[in-house]
């Protein structure tokens, strides 16, 4: 008989650390996945310490429940894992037990100790089959000794690096990281990443890699030349992927396999930082600057920072790569000699076919548009004549439905929504107003519900109506070279939309995406979905409706979002010889002059970056300081904000008088509780508070230790009402 030691999930309010002590028949090892009664419930757990200890007073041996089993087919996760979840749970201030167990598939939450056996045998004899097909097939793979058994003969097919694919590749080797790998779009990182963990996989037999990417479903590409080019190497069951648009027995056998070390390469979303991993030796954060490398509920981490730490932790290398780094991945790759710790390589240059003149960036002075117009004349123009050439546009704007608004002109009634402070947004193909932060969708009302008004009408512009207009006033030409039977004067324009409404049905991206590719749509219209990522070799025009609101924003990162936004879309026009002779990047602006498009002109990432930072600094804002928020819903707006300004006096008061806290409260600026930018979504009212250091660890100090008074400070008076609150480090809105 021993007392073990069990990480759980337990629930907040259960006021239970989330280690527990169980029964067990025998001792143990750290990591084992075991099924542990907890309440009426049954759940899974990990074993969190090597065994035992014996029964000390402490424990009341007759409360303590036994296990209910071991998934002994599972190996012990090991203790790098461990200490990745320890590190996530404190730096992100959420519970160890709620971040370890969220860490795994959901499936393996479930399972019991047969099944789990059951599903063990299963994938054993499927494995034995596809390595007796394999030998017998002369390449003679087995699981084992897959990079060894294979022959050089299936050496995959690479391109010969360029002059700075080569340098890059050689720093990557010499080096110790972590690295930034500082490339335009088209310079070919990608072929970096593939000649990386190739050489890994290939000295290293064992050696398993981990890439990371914002979006999968965006990117199939880059999956396809993945599995392209490793599955002759080390077997196509050795690439595996991690995301959210899996199955859960999908995820499950893909977390397993690398957990085992047959999989080699691990290709994923964020999530797949937390996969276990006992060989990790290389990780590449693709497009490192996307905000979903950020997670926006639970534990709200950062996979790119993570990336960082847990390269450290298991000694491997890390490449982050981007056109348009994060500021704060470019300030830390500044001289090493002015403090920076990450090696920036630079490739500059766009390879062959795309190699010629980026894309001419046009700037329309809105001012001298007519008023109310959508699209300027030269930007039509521009349109009209690529069409006329089979050439394919894309249009952008960040606002899906057909309007933000429907208002009444008379007695001044707006689309408002019953539930939240925002507005309706009116979607005109099944004539809806829908609330894009509760989803309270009704009927949009045949008169105005104010007046009775029947002429309501439409304030600014979305997708849907952008698609609408371009129809209209595309309707008059035709597509060359495509006389069909139905249309004997010349087929007529396409125009296609891609935005989160169209494409809710699984597998409908996919198929649009295909339609683009193989060139039946004319123009496509979009939000920001478009702009990332997709290699549609035919765009040769790229224009950006409406983009100035970032300039304008309360939020300090907006501009710096916007600028890698159209940076990247402006990547995605004449990447094609044969179509890339003159690509065009239209923006409409009411400040032409601004310095963010004279950089974008210029495709002056580093100008842009260095006039950012200025600003940062000046401002006393990240990288220059560290920020957590702490957000608080209640019912009502006073009790949201009087918690958190109750917390932030306790915090004075009570943790001044802690020894040795002086100090680190010294650190640390607590701003008012304000409501947030949209303060109400589905009755709930919401409000946050800025907490501020020019230290990291002074930031989390503080946080750790005010924990404790956030809790104490819920039972106050004043908070009645306060329904939960959450902190949020590195937050990146605010
Ligand atoms: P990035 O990831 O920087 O956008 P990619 O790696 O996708 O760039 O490369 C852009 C294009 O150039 C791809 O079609 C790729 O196959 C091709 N490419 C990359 N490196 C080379 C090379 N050394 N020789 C020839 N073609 C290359
Ligand atoms: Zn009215
Ligand atoms: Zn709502």
């Amino acid at each position: 008989m021993a007392w073990i030691s069990v990480l759980v999930h337990t629930p907040a309010h259960a006021a239970l650390g989330p280690v527990l002590t169980y029964r067990s028949a025998g001792p143990l090892p750290s990591g084992t996945l075991v099924r542990v009664p907890l309440g009426k419930r049954e759940t899974l757990g990990v074993v969190w310490q090597d065994t035992v200890q014996e029964s000390s007073g402490e424990i009341d041996t007759d409360k303590v429940r036994e296990i209910s089993g071991v998934l002994d087919t599972v190996a012990p996760l090991g203790e790098a894992w461990q200490q990745l979840m320890r590190f996530t749970a404190q730096y992100y201030q959420r519970s160890l037990g709620e971040v370890a167990l969220a860490a795994l598939p959901p499936q393996l939450r479930e399972l019991s100790p047969t099944q789990m056996h059951r599903r063990t045998l299963r994938a054993q004899r499927s494995a034995e089959k596809s390595a007796q097909t394999a030998s017998t097939s002369a390449s003679g793979r087995s699981h084992h000794v897959a990079a060894v058994a294979v022959p050089v003969a299936s050496e995959p097919a690479a391109p010969s690096l360029t002059r700075e694919q080569a340098d890059a590749v050689t720093r990557i080797a010499a080096e110790d990281g972590p690295f930034l790998l500082f490339g335009a779009t088209g310079s070919g990182k990608t072929e970096v990443y593939l000649n990386c963990v190739q050489s890994l996989l290939t000295q290293n037999p064992q050696a398993q890699a981990l890439v990371m990417v914002p979006e999968i479903n965006l990117t199939p590409q880059l999956e396809e030349r993945f599995r392209e080019r490793f599955t002759p190497l080390v077997g196509a069951d050795a690439v595996v992927s991690l995301h959210s648009g899996m199955t859960p027995a999908q995820r499950l056998a893909a977390w397993l396999s690398a957990h085992e070390g047959s999989a080699r390469i691990v290709l994923g979303t964020r999530m797949a930082v937390f996969a276990s991993m006992p060989q990790l030796q290389f990780i590449v954060v693709d497009e490192e600057h996307d905000p979903s490398y950020k997670s926006s509920e639970g534990a709200r981490y950062s996979a790119r920072d993570l990336a960082i730490y847990r390269a450290k932790l298991q000694g491997a290398k890390v490449v982050l790569g981007s056109a348009t780094p994060s500021l704060e991945s470019w300030y830390q790759s500044r001289p090493t000699s002015e403090g920076g710790r990450y090696q920036r390589l630079l490739m500059p240059g766009r390879i062959g076919a795309s190699g010629q003149a980026l894309p001419m960036v046009r700037r329309v002075d809105m001012n001298h548009q007519p008023r109310k117009a959508i699209f300027s004349l030269p930007l039509l123009e521009a349109i009209r004549s690529r069409v006329a050439l089979g050439e394919q546009s894309m249009v952008f704007l960040n606002r899906r439905g057909y309007a933000p608004v429907l208002h009444c002109h008379d007695c001044g009634w707006k689309s408002e929504c019953a539930h939240c402070s925002a507005f309706r947004v009116f979607h005109k193909a099944d004539r809806t107003l829908r609330c894009h932060h509760c989803g309270f969708t009704e009927r949009v009302p045949r008169a105005c519900p104010g007046c009775g008004n029947p002429d309501i009408a439409p304030l600014g512009q979305g997708t849907e109506q952008i698609e609408e207009q371009l129809e209209a006033l595309l309707a008059d030409i035709r597509r060359p070279n495509t006389v069909s039977e139905a249309f004997p004067d010349g087929e007529p324009v396409r125009v296609a939309r891609i935005d989160a409404d169209t494409t809710r049905r699984k597998g409908s991206l996919q198929s649009q995406l295909a339609a683009v590719h193989s060139g039946d749509v004319d123009v496509l219209v979009g939000t920001q979905m478009i702009a990332k990522g997709h290699d549609f070799r035919r765009i040769t025009l790229v224009a950006a409706i409406n983009p100035d609101g970032a300039l304008f924003s309360s939020d300090f990162r907006a501009p710096e979002r916007l600028f890698s936004l159209l940076l990247q879309a402006a990547g995605r026009a004449g990447r094609d010889a044969a179509w890339g002779k003159s690509g065009e990047v239209w923006i409409q602006t009411f400040v032409p002059a601004h310095p963010l498009y004279a950089a974008l002109k210029q495709y002056d990432y580093p100008s842009f970056a260095q006039s950012q930072l200025q600003e940062r600094e000046q401002a006393g804002m990240p990288p220059f300081s560290f920020q957590a928020l702490v957000r608080a819903e209640a019912r009502s707006q006073e009790a949201a904000q009087a918690f958190l300004n109750a917390a932030s006096a306790n915090a004075r008061q009570d943790m001044a008088a802690w020894e040795g806290w002086a100090d680190v409260l010294a650190q640390v600026t607590l701003y008012s509780a304000v409501p947030m930018a949209i303060a109400r979504v589905a009755n709930v009212e919401r409000a946050q508070m800025l907490v501020e250091s020019p230290s990291r660890s002074a930031l989390q100090r503080f946080l750790t230790g005010w924990q404790a008074v956030l809790h104490a400070t819920r039972s106050q008076a004043e908070c009645k009402g306060l329904i939960r609150w959450a902190i949020d480090v590195d937050p990146l809105a605010i």
